[in-house]
């Protein structure tokens, strides 16, 4: 099965079987008689959809599809955007022109010096 990208939470997926309605519901009606619980049965599996499995959407597209590409991107930069601040820890960002520059770096490309402690 292809993969898929879910447009509600941005997921990128294999779909997932989901039918609606909860089976607590079908068994207190097949209490009630077997008419309601069988409607309520049948219902189900008409409504079954494949959906996100991280938030139940029915709104999901092929990975391949035009459409998922602003979602594959944006996934990309959060992974790419990762590292970074991992990193943080070892680097520090220069006030005047935001380069990431080693702690143990007093100056800047830019030319801006941090003031000796
Ligand atoms: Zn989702
Ligand atoms: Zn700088």
């Amino acid at each position: 099965m292809n993969k898929m990208v879910c447009t509600q939470c941005g997921v990128v997926c294999l779909p997932e079987r989901i039918t609606p309605g909860s089976v607590v519901t079908e068994i207190v009606l097949f209490i009630c008689g077997i008419l309601p619980g069988l409607i309520y049965c049948i219902w189900r599996l008409a409504g079954q959809y494949n959906g996100c499995p991280a938030c139940k959407s029915k709104n999901i597209i092929p990975i391949t599809s035009p459409m998922a590409q602003p979602f594959l991107e944006r996934l990309q930069a959060m992974k790419a955007s990762q590292p970074v601040s991992t990193a943080s820890s070892t680097d520090k960002a220069c006030p005047y022109c935001k380069a990431t520059v080693p702690i143990s770096q007093n100056t800047c490309n830019c030319g801006y010096t941090w003031p000796s402690k």
